[in-house]
């Protein structure tokens, strides 16, 4: 057993949007460091099961995938309320899910504005809300919240995206401040491009140009996003409020 691994042993964990891309790839690795994983997944049911199966192979203290719209408030908080009640503690919160809808802003609609701002933003600000009276019961967690990219730069056709990502640091820092002296840490990991589902419908054009932005001149695999979020769980002990980037190069600083 690794000085991670044991670290991670038996920790409870959510991850929001485990049951494809980003979100997958934590559980897994949450997972193959021993923590208990609730996998949480809103539409992708046969993928989320795939996930349990796959967990059940891994060190995992333990694995449930829980059905949860995150992006609804009633439905967060009833999310983290079985775990509490089966669990009495949440030890890692994973805010994961994400969507993007690509609209240039004087095409969109209030659906496709809210839908991207109800999934990215508000479903942060209602997971924290319900673990966070346990956490500081405990004195004790660690959030991170996966930004992105587009939380330090803008691009055409993605307004609520990077809206939603831009503001994700704010909520991140406000967070940071009311808990860091709760023995609570919260901070962010923003990916640059990573090979999911989310960006599989670009065109050829398209990933050229997203790859002449980035020094590396390849995108991020999801397993990368997972190391990073693990090194800031077990490594990171003296950061809060903090954006860990992992982009190749698109940002730099
Ligand atoms: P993905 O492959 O499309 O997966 C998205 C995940 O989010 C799925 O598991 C999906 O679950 C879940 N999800 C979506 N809406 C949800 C909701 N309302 N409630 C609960 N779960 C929901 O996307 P990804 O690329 O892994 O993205 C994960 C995170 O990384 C997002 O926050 C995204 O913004 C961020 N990110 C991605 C990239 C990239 O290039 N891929 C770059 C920077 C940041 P279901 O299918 O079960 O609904």
């Amino acid at each position: 057993m690794s000085d991670n691994n044991s670290l991670l042993a038996n920790k409870v964990a959510i991850i929001t949007g485990a049951s494809r891309g980003i979100g997958r790839a934590i559980a897994l690795e949450l997972g193959r460091m021993g923590a208990y994983v609730i996998a949480n997944y809103n539409s992708s049911y046969e993928a989320a099961q795939e996930v349990l199966e796959e967990l059940k192979t891994t060190n995992a203290a333990g694995a449930e995938i829980i059905k949860a719209d995150v992006g609804k408030s009633d439905e967060a908080q009833n999310l983290v309320n079985e775990v509490l009640n089966k669990h009495q503690r949440v030890d890692i919160l994973i805010n994961n899910a994400g969507i993007q809808k690509a609209v240039l802003v004087h095409k969109m609609t209030d659906a496709d504005w809210h839908d991207v701002i109800n999934t990215n933003l508000s479903s942060v600000f209602y997971m924290c809300r319900a673990v966070l009276p346990s956490m500081i019961a405990a004195k004790k967690g660690h959030i991170v919240n996966i930004g992105s990219a587009s939380g330090f730069m803008g691009h055409k056709g993605a307004a609520s995206y990077v809206s939603s990502k831009h503001a994700l640091t704010g909520l991140t820092r406000v967070l940071a401040m009311e808990t860091g002296d709760k023995g609570i840490q919260v901070n962010t990991v923003a990916p640059g491009v990573t090979e999911t589902d989310m960006i599989a419908s670009l065109t050829d054009v398209a990933r050229e140009r997203l790859l002449a932005g980035i020094a590396m001149k390849r995108v991020a695999s999801p397993q990368e996003v997972a190391d990073m979020v693990i090194f800031v769980l077990t490594k990171a002990t003296y950061s809060t409020g903090n954006t860990f980037h992992i982009s190749g190069g698109l940002i730099m600083q």
